[in-house]
């Protein structure tokens, strides 16, 4: 029975595009809800939309998106069936990382996606991502490419791809991760 409490991805979406949490609304043009599927087994968790992505209202959509669906396709997915989001819905001025109060503000909203997707994978890619999600002040450098289980979901960090555009050999990086990234996806059931 569907009640009035009931949560939704749109809700979430409906109440981030007009969301006045933090001051990252002062200078958004469009927030960045996220997308993909709504059933995906794994979710893609990014630092904050960038220039492009705050014009289009869609995350991934710049040179960093084309690099991570090329990465997705090579493990046989599409970009539609995993969910693409960002630790922070709003772009921040000039790129600059988000502030802890920002990424604590909007992380109530992170957490319904989670929790109405219920994917079997999170990748937190980059060091924003893996501090907001895994609570965690290890860096990519170390926790990179190793699952790391907490309940019924596994963490696997990953470079950002924006990382693996400015320095080649963390391409090759990401994209052996991506491989071991198939194979977890393969092992785990459900
Ligand atoms: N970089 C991110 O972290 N997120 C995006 O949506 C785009 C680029
Ligand atoms: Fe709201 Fe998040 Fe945007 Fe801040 S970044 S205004 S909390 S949606």
């Amino acid at each position: 029975m569907c009640t009035e409490a009931e949560d939704s991805i749109d809700k979430v979406a409906s109440e981030v595009v007009v969301c006045t949490k933090c001051r990252l609304c002062n200078t958004r043009k469009h927030a960045v809800p996220g997308e993909g599927s709504r059933s995906a087994r794994v979710m893609f968790v990014g630092e904050a939309p960038g220039e492009q992505e705050d014009n289009q209202g869609r995350p991934f959509v710049g040179a960093a998106g084309k690099l991570l669906t090329e990465l997705v396709e090579s493990i046989g997915l599409r970009r539609e069936d995993v969910y693409i989001t960002n630790i922070v819905k709003c772009r921040p001025p000039n790129n600059r990382p988000p502030r802890k109060d920002e990424t604590q503000a909007c992380g109530p909203y992170l957490e319904r996606q989670m929790s109405l997707i219920q994917p079997r994978v999170i990748c937190p890619m980059g060091n924003s991502a893996i501090r907001g999600l895994m609570n965690s002040e290890d860096s990519v450098t170390l926790l990179h490419g190793i699952p790391f289980e907490v309940g019924s979901i596994t963490y696997f960090p990953m470079f950002h791809p924006a990382a693996a555009l400015y320095t080649f050999s963390l391409k090759k990086v990401l994209e052996e991760d991506f491989k071991k990234l198939g194979a977890l996806l393969g092992s785990l059931a459900g």
